[in-house]
Protein backbone atom coordinates (compact mmCIF):
# COMPACT_ATOMS: atom_id res chain seq x y z
CA UNK A 1 0.00 0.00 0.00
CA UNK A 2 1.27 3.63 -0.76
CA UNK A 3 0.39 6.91 0.70
CA UNK A 4 -0.62 9.08 -2.62
CA UNK A 5 -1.83 12.65 -3.00
CA UNK A 6 -3.79 14.05 -6.30
CA UNK A 7 -4.34 17.22 -6.81
CA UNK A 8 -7.08 18.56 -8.87
CA UNK A 9 -10.49 16.38 -7.84
CA UNK A 10 -11.85 17.36 -11.82
CA UNK A 11 -12.69 14.24 -13.86
CA UNK A 12 -8.85 12.98 -14.45
CA UNK A 13 -7.68 13.76 -11.06
CA UNK A 14 -11.29 12.05 -8.95
CA UNK A 15 -10.97 9.10 -11.25
CA UNK A 16 -7.25 8.68 -10.65
CA UNK A 17 -7.53 9.40 -6.92
CA UNK A 18 -10.59 7.10 -6.73
CA UNK A 19 -9.24 4.17 -8.53
CA UNK A 20 -6.06 4.33 -6.43
CA UNK A 21 -7.47 3.87 -3.28
CA UNK A 22 -9.87 0.94 -5.15
CA UNK A 23 -6.55 -0.55 -5.59
CA UNK A 24 -5.99 -0.51 -1.87
CA UNK A 25 -3.40 2.91 -1.92
CA UNK A 26 -4.35 5.36 0.70
CA UNK A 27 -5.20 8.78 -1.19
CA UNK A 28 -5.82 11.99 -0.46
CA UNK A 29 -7.35 14.08 -3.04
CA UNK A 30 -6.65 17.91 -3.04
CA UNK A 31 -8.89 20.67 -4.81
CA UNK A 32 -8.53 24.75 -4.16
CA UNK A 33 -12.05 24.85 -4.48
CA UNK A 34 -13.44 24.57 -0.96
CA UNK A 35 -17.06 23.80 -2.17
CA UNK A 36 -15.91 20.54 -4.35
CA UNK A 37 -14.56 19.54 -1.24
CA UNK A 38 -17.02 20.01 1.13
CA UNK A 39 -19.30 18.24 -1.54
CA UNK A 40 -16.95 15.00 -1.78
CA UNK A 41 -16.78 14.98 1.61
CA UNK A 42 -20.76 14.91 1.71
CA UNK A 43 -20.34 12.44 -0.95
CA UNK A 44 -21.75 13.83 -3.72
CA UNK A 45 -20.05 14.35 -6.70
CA UNK A 46 -18.75 17.63 -8.78
CA UNK A 47 -19.17 15.87 -11.92
CA UNK A 48 -20.63 13.23 -13.74
CA UNK A 49 -19.76 9.87 -14.61
CA UNK A 50 -20.43 6.33 -14.68
CA UNK A 51 -19.48 4.08 -12.23
CA UNK A 52 -17.37 6.77 -10.20
CA UNK A 53 -20.00 7.32 -7.02
CA UNK A 54 -20.64 3.76 -5.94
CA UNK A 55 -16.80 3.76 -6.17
CA UNK A 56 -15.80 6.84 -4.22
CA UNK A 57 -18.43 5.91 -1.60
CA UNK A 58 -16.83 2.25 -1.21
CA UNK A 59 -13.22 3.95 -0.71
CA UNK A 60 -13.89 6.73 1.96
CA UNK A 61 -16.24 3.76 3.94
CA UNK A 62 -13.36 1.94 3.93
CA UNK A 63 -11.28 4.91 4.88
CA UNK A 64 -8.68 4.75 2.03
CA UNK A 65 -10.33 8.09 -0.04
CA UNK A 66 -9.68 11.25 1.57
CA UNK A 67 -11.07 14.95 0.10
CA UNK A 68 -9.14 18.33 1.53
CA UNK A 69 -8.00 21.64 0.39
CA UNK A 70 -5.43 21.63 2.41
CA UNK A 71 -1.79 21.20 1.16
CA UNK A 72 -0.64 20.30 4.38
CA UNK A 73 -2.88 17.14 5.09
CA UNK A 74 -2.33 16.00 1.25
CA UNK A 75 1.36 16.08 1.18
CA UNK A 76 1.71 14.51 4.77
CA UNK A 77 3.53 11.14 4.23
CA UNK A 78 2.84 11.30 0.87
CA UNK A 79 5.61 8.86 -1.64
CA UNK A 80 3.68 9.64 -4.37
CA UNK A 81 1.87 13.51 -5.80
CA UNK A 82 0.04 13.32 -8.82
CA UNK A 83 -0.57 16.80 -10.33
CA UNK A 84 -4.17 16.69 -12.47
CA UNK A 85 -5.21 20.16 -12.68
CA UNK A 86 -6.74 21.98 -15.78
CA UNK A 87 -4.42 23.59 -18.62
CA UNK A 88 -6.78 25.39 -20.78
CA UNK A 89 -6.31 26.70 -23.76
CA UNK A 90 -4.64 29.81 -22.64
CA UNK A 91 -3.07 32.24 -25.22
CA UNK A 92 -4.99 33.52 -28.50
CA UNK A 93 -2.59 31.89 -30.44
CA UNK A 94 -3.63 28.31 -29.00
CA UNK A 95 -1.23 27.71 -26.23
CA UNK A 96 -2.03 25.57 -23.14
CA UNK A 97 -2.63 27.83 -19.89
CA UNK A 98 0.30 26.64 -17.44
CA UNK A 99 -0.75 28.65 -14.53
CA UNK A 100 -2.41 26.03 -12.24
CA UNK A 101 0.33 23.85 -12.90
CA UNK A 102 2.51 26.28 -11.84
CA UNK A 103 0.46 27.26 -9.01
CA UNK A 104 -0.14 23.71 -8.05
CA UNK A 105 4.16 22.96 -7.95
CA UNK A 106 4.93 26.19 -5.78
CA UNK A 107 2.15 24.90 -3.41
CA UNK A 108 4.05 21.85 -3.37
CA UNK A 109 7.40 23.50 -3.08
CA UNK A 110 5.62 25.05 -0.29
CA UNK A 111 4.90 22.49 1.60
CA UNK A 112 6.80 19.43 1.05
CA UNK A 113 9.38 18.18 3.95
CA UNK A 114 9.71 14.89 2.73
CA UNK A 115 11.47 13.15 -1.02
CA UNK A 116 8.41 12.20 -3.25
CA UNK A 117 7.78 11.63 -6.90
CA UNK A 118 5.67 14.22 -8.14
CA UNK A 119 3.81 12.78 -11.24
CA UNK A 120 2.28 15.29 -14.36
CA UNK A 121 -1.18 13.68 -15.08
CA UNK A 122 -2.46 17.16 -16.99
CA UNK A 123 -1.72 17.82 -20.67
CA UNK A 124 1.39 20.11 -20.60
CA UNK A 125 3.18 21.10 -23.61
CA UNK A 126 6.62 19.53 -24.28
CA UNK A 127 9.23 20.27 -21.57
CA UNK A 128 6.73 21.45 -19.12
CA UNK A 129 8.36 18.45 -16.67
CA UNK A 130 11.73 20.79 -16.28
CA UNK A 131 9.50 23.80 -15.65
CA UNK A 132 7.92 22.23 -12.95
CA UNK A 133 11.46 21.46 -11.50
CA UNK A 134 12.86 24.28 -11.74
CA UNK A 135 9.40 25.84 -10.43
CA UNK A 136 9.68 23.44 -6.86
CA UNK A 137 13.54 23.72 -6.76
CA UNK A 138 13.43 27.50 -6.51
CA UNK A 139 10.20 27.55 -3.99
CA UNK A 140 11.22 24.60 -1.46
CA UNK A 141 10.37 25.78 1.87
CA UNK A 142 13.36 23.07 3.01
CA UNK A 143 16.05 23.23 -0.38
CA UNK A 144 17.43 20.16 2.07
CA UNK A 145 14.15 17.86 0.62
CA UNK A 146 14.97 16.13 -2.94
CA UNK A 147 11.92 15.30 -5.44
CA UNK A 148 11.58 13.57 -9.13
CA UNK A 149 9.77 14.18 -11.35
CA UNK A 150 7.84 12.00 -14.06
CA UNK A 151 5.55 12.57 -16.60
CA UNK A 152 2.26 10.45 -16.75
CA UNK A 153 -0.01 11.29 -19.34
CA UNK A 154 -3.58 10.63 -18.38
CA UNK A 155 -5.68 8.71 -21.47
CA UNK A 156 -9.30 7.82 -19.96
CA UNK A 157 -12.56 9.28 -21.55
CA UNK A 158 -14.88 10.86 -20.25
CA UNK A 159 -17.96 8.94 -19.84
CA UNK A 160 -15.78 5.85 -19.67
CA UNK A 161 -13.21 7.30 -17.52
CA UNK A 162 -13.36 4.52 -14.48
CA UNK A 163 -13.37 1.71 -16.81
CA UNK A 164 -10.62 3.08 -19.44
CA UNK A 165 -8.10 4.11 -16.13
CA UNK A 166 -8.56 0.48 -14.47
CA UNK A 167 -8.09 -1.34 -18.26
CA UNK A 168 -5.79 0.99 -20.22
CA UNK A 169 -4.41 0.72 -23.35
CA UNK A 170 -0.91 1.04 -22.25
CA UNK A 171 0.61 3.32 -19.23
CA UNK A 172 3.01 5.89 -19.92
CA UNK A 173 5.77 7.23 -17.84
CA UNK A 174 8.48 9.47 -18.46
CA UNK A 175 11.49 10.70 -15.88
CA UNK A 176 14.95 11.82 -16.78
CA UNK A 177 15.30 9.49 -13.52
CA UNK A 178 14.52 6.10 -14.51
CA UNK A 179 14.34 5.07 -11.16
CA UNK A 180 11.51 7.15 -10.37
CA UNK A 181 9.72 6.16 -13.21
CA UNK A 182 10.37 2.39 -12.22
CA UNK A 183 8.76 3.23 -8.76
CA UNK A 184 5.57 4.82 -10.32
CA UNK A 185 5.12 1.58 -12.78
CA UNK A 186 5.07 -0.54 -9.66
CA UNK A 187 1.91 1.23 -8.97
CA UNK A 188 0.10 0.32 -12.31
CA UNK A 189 1.47 -3.15 -11.81
CA UNK A 190 -1.84 -4.57 -10.93
CA UNK A 191 -3.69 -3.30 -14.21
CA UNK A 192 -1.70 -5.29 -16.20
CA UNK A 193 -0.99 -2.86 -18.78
CA UNK A 194 1.20 -2.16 -21.41
CA UNK A 195 3.85 0.21 -19.59
CA UNK A 196 6.28 2.40 -21.88
CA UNK A 197 8.85 4.23 -19.66
CA UNK A 198 10.35 6.45 -21.60
CA UNK A 199 12.15 10.24 -21.44
CA UNK A 200 10.20 13.14 -20.05
CA UNK A 201 9.78 15.23 -23.69
CA UNK A 202 8.43 11.89 -25.40
CA UNK A 203 5.86 11.21 -22.88
CA UNK A 204 4.86 14.61 -23.18
CA UNK A 205 4.69 14.63 -26.78
CA UNK A 206 2.68 10.96 -26.57
CA UNK A 207 -0.16 12.61 -25.18
CA UNK A 208 -0.51 15.64 -27.56
CA UNK A 209 0.10 13.33 -30.96
CA UNK A 210 -2.33 10.88 -29.61
CA UNK A 211 -5.00 13.25 -29.44
CA UNK A 212 -4.18 14.93 -32.43
CA UNK A 213 -4.36 11.61 -34.19
CA UNK A 214 -8.11 10.93 -32.91
CA UNK A 215 -8.53 14.33 -33.99
CA UNK A 216 -7.17 14.21 -37.22
CA UNK A 217 -9.09 10.56 -37.80
CA UNK A 218 -12.65 12.54 -37.12
CA UNK A 219 -11.52 15.29 -38.90
CA UNK A 220 -10.49 12.97 -41.90
CA UNK A 221 -14.23 11.43 -42.02
CA UNK A 222 -15.78 14.56 -41.92
CA UNK A 223 -14.31 15.74 -45.15
CA UNK A 224 -14.86 12.91 -46.65
CA UNK A 225 -18.37 13.08 -45.65
CA UNK A 226 -19.15 16.04 -47.34
CA UNK A 227 -17.51 14.47 -50.49
CA UNK A 228 -19.83 11.64 -49.79
CA UNK A 229 -22.97 14.22 -49.36
CA UNK A 230 -22.23 15.97 -52.53
CA UNK A 231 -21.71 12.95 -54.58
CA UNK A 232 -23.92 10.72 -53.61
CA UNK A 233 -21.91 8.07 -51.30
CA UNK A 234 -22.93 7.30 -47.65
CA UNK A 235 -19.97 7.87 -45.28
CA UNK A 236 -21.44 5.34 -42.73
CA UNK A 237 -21.07 2.46 -44.78
CA UNK A 238 -17.93 3.89 -46.81
CA UNK A 239 -16.59 3.70 -42.56
CA UNK A 240 -17.87 0.44 -42.35
CA UNK A 241 -15.62 -0.32 -45.63
CA UNK A 242 -12.58 1.53 -44.48
CA UNK A 243 -13.06 -0.17 -40.86
CA UNK A 244 -12.51 -3.99 -41.71
CA UNK A 245 -9.06 -2.84 -43.29
CA UNK A 246 -7.00 -3.42 -39.77
CA UNK A 247 -4.42 -0.88 -40.68
CA UNK A 248 -7.41 2.01 -40.52
CA UNK A 249 -9.91 0.72 -37.92
CA UNK A 250 -13.53 1.41 -37.11
CA UNK A 251 -12.44 3.45 -33.97
CA UNK A 252 -12.68 7.61 -34.42
CA UNK A 253 -14.61 7.13 -37.94
CA UNK A 254 -18.13 8.21 -37.60
CA UNK A 255 -18.84 11.32 -39.21
CA UNK A 256 -20.86 14.17 -37.54
CA UNK A 257 -20.73 17.13 -35.88
CA UNK A 258 -16.88 16.73 -34.92
CA UNK A 259 -14.84 17.16 -31.85
CA UNK A 260 -15.37 18.58 -29.00
CA UNK A 261 -15.10 18.35 -25.15
CA UNK A 262 -12.21 19.34 -22.72
CA UNK A 263 -9.10 18.00 -24.51
CA UNK A 264 -9.26 17.59 -28.23
CA UNK A 265 -9.70 21.08 -29.27
CA UNK A 266 -7.35 22.65 -26.88
CA UNK A 267 -4.66 19.39 -27.43
CA UNK A 268 -4.16 20.10 -31.08
CA UNK A 269 -4.36 23.96 -30.70
CA UNK A 270 -1.76 23.77 -28.24
CA UNK A 271 0.45 21.28 -30.28
CA UNK A 272 -0.25 23.31 -33.20
CA UNK A 273 1.28 26.64 -30.87
CA UNK A 274 4.46 24.39 -30.30
CA UNK A 275 5.04 23.65 -33.53
CA UNK A 276 4.27 27.39 -34.36
CA UNK A 277 6.82 28.66 -32.05
CA UNK A 278 9.01 26.00 -32.78
CA UNK A 279 9.42 27.98 -36.53
CA UNK A 280 7.32 24.44 -38.02
CA UNK A 281 4.30 25.77 -39.95
CA UNK A 282 1.81 22.34 -38.99
CA UNK A 283 -0.28 22.49 -41.90
CA UNK A 284 -2.02 19.15 -41.48
CA UNK A 285 -3.11 20.21 -37.53
CA UNK A 286 -4.29 23.57 -38.86
CA UNK A 287 -6.83 21.44 -41.41
CA UNK A 288 -7.81 19.60 -38.57
CA UNK A 289 -9.15 22.23 -36.62
CA UNK A 290 -10.87 24.47 -39.87
CA UNK A 291 -12.50 21.38 -40.91
CA UNK A 292 -13.91 21.00 -37.17
CA UNK A 293 -15.15 23.97 -37.39
CA UNK A 294 -16.99 24.44 -40.23
CA UNK A 295 -18.72 21.19 -39.31
CA UNK A 296 -20.64 22.19 -36.80
CA UNK A 297 -21.58 24.86 -39.33
CA UNK A 298 -23.33 23.00 -41.71
CA UNK A 299 -26.51 22.38 -39.26
CA UNK A 300 -27.05 26.33 -40.24
CA UNK A 301 -26.98 25.86 -43.82
CA UNK A 302 -28.98 22.58 -43.86
CA UNK A 303 -31.69 24.04 -41.72
CA UNK A 304 -31.99 27.11 -43.99
CA UNK A 305 -31.90 25.06 -46.88
CA UNK A 306 -34.65 23.40 -45.85
CA UNK A 307 -36.59 25.94 -43.58
CA UNK A 308 -35.42 29.16 -45.13
CA UNK A 309 -35.16 31.78 -42.84
CA UNK A 310 -35.01 30.79 -39.31
CA UNK A 311 -36.69 33.88 -37.88
CA UNK A 312 -39.45 32.59 -35.87
CA UNK A 313 -39.11 29.02 -36.12
CA UNK A 314 -38.80 26.88 -33.31
CA UNK A 315 -35.73 24.27 -33.18
CA UNK A 316 -35.62 21.14 -31.34
CA UNK A 317 -32.19 20.04 -29.66
CA UNK A 318 -31.37 16.46 -28.36
CA UNK A 319 -28.58 16.53 -26.61
CA UNK A 320 -26.32 19.28 -24.70
CA UNK A 321 -23.43 17.42 -24.05
CA UNK A 322 -20.02 17.44 -26.22
CA UNK A 323 -20.76 13.44 -26.16
CA UNK A 324 -22.96 10.53 -24.23
CA UNK A 325 -22.77 9.93 -20.61
CA UNK A 326 -20.72 12.71 -19.58
CA UNK A 327 -22.35 16.04 -18.12
CA UNK A 328 -18.95 17.82 -19.80
CA UNK A 329 -20.32 21.16 -22.09
CA UNK A 330 -16.37 22.25 -22.27
CA UNK A 331 -16.09 23.18 -25.87
CA UNK A 332 -19.65 21.16 -26.96
CA UNK A 333 -21.30 21.60 -30.86
CA UNK A 334 -24.62 22.54 -28.78
CA UNK A 335 -23.98 25.96 -27.61
CA UNK A 336 -22.23 27.29 -30.80
CA UNK A 337 -25.31 25.73 -32.90
CA UNK A 338 -27.93 27.23 -29.71
CA UNK A 339 -26.43 30.74 -30.15
CA UNK A 340 -26.24 30.38 -34.07
CA UNK A 341 -29.52 29.37 -34.61
CA UNK A 342 -31.32 32.07 -31.70
CA UNK A 343 -29.43 34.66 -33.46
CA UNK A 344 -31.31 34.34 -36.30
CA UNK A 345 -34.11 34.50 -34.60
CA UNK A 346 -35.45 31.13 -33.56
CA UNK A 347 -36.45 29.84 -30.28
CA UNK A 348 -34.69 26.47 -28.84
CA UNK A 349 -36.19 23.53 -27.01
CA UNK A 350 -33.48 21.36 -25.60
CA UNK A 351 -33.23 18.56 -23.37
CA UNK A 352 -30.40 16.29 -22.39
CA UNK A 353 -29.99 13.62 -20.32
CA UNK A 354 -27.64 14.92 -17.56
CA UNK A 355 -26.12 18.28 -18.96
CA UNK A 356 -29.13 20.44 -18.14
CA UNK A 357 -27.48 22.25 -15.71
CA UNK A 358 -24.09 22.31 -17.00
CA UNK A 359 -25.71 22.87 -20.18
CA UNK A 360 -27.62 25.96 -18.78
CA UNK A 361 -24.37 27.69 -17.19
CA UNK A 362 -22.41 26.82 -20.62
CA UNK A 363 -24.94 29.04 -22.34
CA UNK A 364 -24.99 31.85 -19.96
CA UNK A 365 -21.16 32.13 -20.59
CA UNK A 366 -21.45 32.08 -24.28
CA UNK A 367 -24.41 34.89 -24.02
CA UNK A 368 -26.73 33.37 -25.52
CA UNK A 369 -30.70 34.63 -24.55
CA UNK A 370 -32.01 31.98 -21.95
CA UNK A 371 -35.39 33.30 -22.73
CA UNK A 372 -34.84 32.07 -26.01
CA UNK A 373 -34.05 28.53 -24.73
CA UNK A 374 -36.62 26.23 -23.09
CA UNK A 375 -35.50 23.45 -21.15
CA UNK A 376 -37.54 20.33 -21.39
CA UNK A 377 -38.03 17.21 -19.43
CA UNK A 378 -37.86 14.99 -22.43
CA UNK A 379 -37.34 14.45 -25.79
CA UNK A 380 -41.02 14.36 -27.07
CA UNK A 381 -41.48 17.45 -25.52
CA UNK A 382 -38.63 19.06 -27.18
CA UNK A 383 -40.49 18.04 -30.34
CA UNK A 384 -43.84 19.49 -29.41
CA UNK A 385 -44.19 22.45 -32.33
CA UNK A 386 -41.10 22.00 -33.31
CA UNK A 387 -40.06 23.29 -37.17
CA UNK A 388 -37.36 21.00 -36.94
CA UNK A 389 -35.39 18.72 -34.41
CA UNK A 390 -31.27 18.77 -34.19
CA UNK A 391 -29.99 15.65 -32.65
CA UNK A 392 -26.63 17.25 -31.68
CA UNK A 393 -25.45 14.68 -28.70
CA UNK A 394 -25.53 10.61 -29.38
CA UNK A 395 -27.45 9.34 -26.41
CA UNK A 396 -28.56 6.27 -26.07
CA UNK A 397 -31.98 7.11 -25.26
CA UNK A 398 -32.26 8.99 -28.36
CA UNK A 399 -31.86 5.93 -30.53
CA UNK A 400 -34.98 3.97 -28.86
CA UNK A 401 -37.48 7.14 -29.11
CA UNK A 402 -40.59 6.69 -30.85
CA UNK A 403 -40.17 8.48 -34.05
CA UNK A 404 -43.58 8.45 -35.24
CA UNK A 405 -44.95 10.08 -31.85
CA UNK A 406 -41.63 12.38 -32.22
CA UNK A 407 -43.10 13.50 -35.84
CA UNK A 408 -46.11 13.48 -34.88
CA UNK A 409 -45.98 16.35 -31.84
CA UNK A 410 -43.68 18.45 -34.91
CA UNK A 411 -44.87 21.49 -36.62
CA UNK A 412 -42.51 20.58 -39.62
CA UNK A 413 -41.34 17.50 -39.64
CA UNK A 414 -37.53 18.17 -40.44
CA UNK A 415 -34.96 15.95 -38.34
CA UNK A 416 -31.16 16.86 -38.53
CA UNK A 417 -29.28 14.26 -37.53
CA UNK A 418 -26.08 15.45 -36.47
CA UNK A 419 -24.28 12.28 -35.29
CA UNK A 420 -25.76 9.65 -38.25
CA UNK A 421 -28.10 7.70 -35.63
CA UNK A 422 -31.09 7.00 -37.65
CA UNK A 423 -31.63 5.63 -40.69
CA UNK A 424 -32.65 7.59 -43.58
CA UNK A 425 -34.53 5.21 -45.49
CA UNK A 426 -36.96 4.45 -42.15
CA UNK A 427 -37.15 8.67 -41.21
CA UNK A 428 -38.33 9.43 -44.78
CA UNK A 429 -40.93 6.84 -44.35
CA UNK A 430 -41.94 8.44 -41.41
CA UNK A 431 -42.55 11.46 -43.48
CA UNK A 432 -39.31 13.54 -41.80
CA UNK A 433 -37.35 15.28 -43.90
CA UNK A 434 -34.15 13.86 -42.65
CA UNK A 435 -30.71 15.11 -43.45
CA UNK A 436 -27.56 13.47 -42.06
CA UNK A 437 -24.13 14.54 -42.40
CA UNK A 438 -22.57 13.14 -45.19
CA UNK A 439 -25.75 10.83 -46.41
CA UNK A 440 -25.49 11.24 -49.71
CA UNK A 441 -29.27 9.84 -50.24
CA UNK A 442 -30.25 13.23 -49.15
CA UNK A 443 -32.03 14.95 -51.93
CA UNK A 444 -31.20 18.51 -53.49
CA UNK A 445 -32.14 21.00 -50.52
CA UNK A 446 -35.60 21.82 -50.72
CA UNK A 447 -37.28 25.08 -49.06
CA UNK A 448 -39.92 24.13 -47.15
CA UNK A 449 -42.88 27.01 -46.48
CA UNK A 450 -44.13 26.54 -42.89
CA UNK A 451 -48.05 25.06 -42.88
CA UNK A 452 -49.56 22.05 -45.02
CA UNK A 453 -46.38 20.66 -46.19
CA UNK A 454 -47.56 17.27 -47.10
CA UNK A 455 -47.14 17.36 -50.64
CA UNK A 456 -43.64 18.78 -50.97
CA UNK A 457 -43.06 16.16 -48.51
CA UNK A 458 -43.87 13.44 -50.78
CA UNK A 459 -41.88 14.75 -53.58
CA UNK A 460 -38.79 15.07 -51.29
CA UNK A 461 -39.32 11.36 -50.41
CA UNK A 462 -39.49 10.40 -54.02
CA UNK A 463 -36.78 11.81 -55.24
CA UNK A 464 -34.38 10.11 -52.05
CA UNK A 465 -35.99 7.02 -53.10
CA UNK A 466 -34.96 7.82 -57.08
CA UNK A 467 -31.23 8.88 -55.26
CA UNK A 468 -31.83 5.53 -53.97
CA UNK A 469 -32.14 3.47 -56.96
CA UNK A 470 -29.60 5.55 -59.05
CA UNK A 471 -27.18 4.95 -56.98
P1 LIG B 1 -10.97 19.66 -14.53
O1 LIG B 1 -11.11 21.08 -14.88
O2 LIG B 1 -12.17 18.77 -14.54
O3 LIG B 1 -10.33 19.53 -13.08
C1 LIG B 1 -9.22 20.25 -12.65
C2 LIG B 1 -9.32 20.40 -11.14
O4 LIG B 1 -8.11 20.96 -10.66
C3 LIG B 1 -10.43 21.35 -10.71
O5 LIG B 1 -11.23 20.72 -9.74
C4 LIG B 1 -9.69 22.56 -10.13
O6 LIG B 1 -10.39 23.19 -9.09
C5 LIG B 1 -8.43 21.89 -9.62
N1 LIG B 1 -7.29 22.81 -9.43
C6 LIG B 1 -6.86 23.81 -10.25
N2 LIG B 1 -5.76 24.38 -9.75
C7 LIG B 1 -5.47 23.73 -8.59
C8 LIG B 1 -4.44 23.86 -7.63
N3 LIG B 1 -3.47 24.77 -7.74
N4 LIG B 1 -4.46 23.04 -6.55
C9 LIG B 1 -5.45 22.10 -6.40
N5 LIG B 1 -6.43 21.94 -7.29
C10 LIG B 1 -6.45 22.74 -8.39
O7 LIG B 1 -9.85 19.08 -15.49
P2 LIG B 1 -9.74 17.60 -16.06
O8 LIG B 1 -10.69 17.40 -17.16
O9 LIG B 1 -9.71 16.65 -14.93
O10 LIG B 1 -8.29 17.68 -16.73
C11 LIG B 1 -7.14 17.75 -15.96
C12 LIG B 1 -5.95 17.57 -16.88
O11 LIG B 1 -5.99 16.24 -17.45
C13 LIG B 1 -5.90 18.52 -18.06
O12 LIG B 1 -4.59 18.85 -18.36
C14 LIG B 1 -6.50 17.70 -19.18
O13 LIG B 1 -6.04 18.10 -20.44
C15 LIG B 1 -5.99 16.32 -18.86
N6 LIG B 1 -6.84 15.23 -19.36
C16 LIG B 1 -8.19 15.35 -19.28
C17 LIG B 1 -8.98 14.30 -19.73
C18 LIG B 1 -10.47 14.40 -19.68
O14 LIG B 1 -11.13 13.59 -20.33
N7 LIG B 1 -11.05 15.33 -18.96
C19 LIG B 1 -8.39 13.14 -20.25
C20 LIG B 1 -7.01 13.05 -20.28
C21 LIG B 1 -6.24 14.12 -19.84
Amino acid sequence: MSTICVIGTGYVGLVTGTCLADMGNHVTCVDIVPEKIEYLKRGILPIYEPGLEELVERNVEAGRLHFTTSYDEGLDNSEYIFVAVNTPTGTSQGGADMSYVEKAARSIAEKLDHYAIIINKSTVPVGSGDVVSRIIHSSLKRPDVSFSVVSNPEFLREGSAVLDFQHPDRVVLGSADKEAAQQVALLYLPLRANIVITDLYTAEMIKYASNAFLATKISFINEIAQICERLGADVKEVAVGMGYDKRIGRAFLDAGLGYGGSCFPKDVRALAHMADEAGLHPQLLHAVMEINHDQRRLIISKLTAILGSLRGCTIGVLGLAFKPNTDDMREAPSVDIIRWVTSQGAKVRVYDPIAAETGRAALERAEVRLDDVHFCKGAYEVAESADALVLVTEWNEFKSLNMAQLRAAMRRPVLIDGRNIYEAAEMNQLGFIYRGMGRGTSPAPTVLPAGDTSSKIEDVQQSTLDLKVAK
